[in-house]
């Protein structure tokens, strides 16, 4: 068996010590006779899982009580539209920030529901960074306030929670959620597809305060609808078991590796490895982001000329460092090093990017 290093921006790498406990359990979880994929999710054994997997949540992002969890379908997009759905509570419009890739999509999205002010953008940077919180221009009547906390293709990320009152902050954390405390206190709703920073795809998590709840607009398809997902303990109906029962391994060795404190520094140590390196290229590799908002977890950089993109990600592959491709919107590389990424991986990119650099610079 060979593992590479991995670096897909999603799905993305998993530690391997809850495949290697996934793959134990696989034909008989714990006695049960079944693998956790055959089993109801009415019965006690995955009920078991599923309340460990959010009492473990909870004690990682510290969630006051006052806020439910809940593991849902349909991604990330699909919050997009649950989002409005749920939230505009008869009011005109929602506030968004557009930094990037994913914003657009989620303006482009609520669009459908409900009025969209574009509050601040960092288009005319082209997305290279966040707009100053002094410039954002907010609606005091906004349902609420969204942003993405990381854009996982360009690369920007917010390095603190935004200010904006007493209206509802939203925002999408798929890319950077359980790779640094959080103060959950401050946000009305946060959502994160399970299939970056913690689990498979198919599960999206939810963390939304209760007053915001029994507000959907009255054509919510009922599997959209937050108050009647919390009202069933997000089983409405057939949940994504085994994607919910993976991530509950990831919470567990998240509590492992000493919580999100530890998880915080281990990402900064990461982080700063490699943009270091790429700072010191001496331009042959460059990251274009605003260096306050870059990202701990998805770096994209280019290389001194496009043209030797190609070899580049042919000597990674052969150097088992896989998935460097950037996205197809920007181009370039993109190294994702999520909280899984070991930084044996970190060392060994590094190590072939100054290769690379001295036979071809
Ligand atoms: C990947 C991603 C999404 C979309 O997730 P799906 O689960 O594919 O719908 C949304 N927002 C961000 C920030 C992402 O990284």
């Amino acid at each position: 068996m060979t593992r590479v290093y991995n670096f897909s921006a999603g799905p993305a790498v998993l530690p391997e010590d809850v495949l290697k406990q996934a793959q134990s359990e696989m034909l008989d979880w714990r006695g049960s006779g079944m693998s956790v994929m055959e089993m109801s999710h009415r019965g006690k054994e995955f009920i078991a899982i599923a309340e460990k997997a959010e009492a473990d949540l909870r004690e990682l992002l510290a969630i006051p009580s006052n806020y439910k969890v809940l593991f849902l379908q349909g991604g990330g997009t699909g919050q997009f539209a649950s989002v409005p759905l749920n939230l505009l509570r008869g009011k005109r419009s929602a506030d968004y920030i557009n930094t990037g890739e994913w914003s657009k999509k989620a303006i482009k999205e609520a669009k459908k529901f409900g009025g969209v002010n574009v509050a601040a953008t960092s288009e005319s940077a082209n997305f290279t960074t966040v707009p100053p919180r002094s410039e954002w221009k907010l609606d005091p009547d906004a349902a609420y306030v969204h942003y993405v906390s990381n854009e996982t293709i360009g690369g920007v990320q917010f390095q603190s929670t935004p200010d904006v009152g007493n209206i509802p902050l939203v925002t999408d954390m798929s890319s950077d959620i359980l790779s640094r405390p959080v103060d959950v206190s401050k946000y009305g709703l946060i959502y994160a597809g399970a299939q970056k920073n913690f689990g498979p795809s198919g599960l999206v998590l939810v963390i939304v305060r209760e007053d915001l709840l029994g507000h959907a607009l009255p054509n919510t398809p009922t599997v959209l609808d937050y108050a009647q997902q919390a009202e069933n303990g997000s089983m409405l109906n057939t949940p994504p078991t085994y994607a919910w029962y993976i991530a509950g391994l990831v919470f567990e060795w998240l509590k492992r590796k000493g919580g999100l404190k530890a998880m915080a520094e281990i990402n900064e140590h990461k982080t700063k490895k490699i943009y270091d390196f790429i700072d010191a290229s001496g331009g042959f590799y460059k990251n274009p982001v605003d260096r306050p908002y870059r990202s701990w977890m998805n770096i994209p950089f280019t290389l001194k000329s496009e043209t030797l993109d190609e070899d580049f990600l042919k000597g990674a592959k052969t150097a088992k460092l896989l998935q460097l491709k950037g996205h197809r919107s920007v181009g370039g590389m993109r190294a994702s090093i999520y909280n899984a990424m070991p930084e044996a991986g970190i060392d060994a990119l590094i190590t072939y990017m100054k290769e690379f650099m001295k036979a071809k610079g």
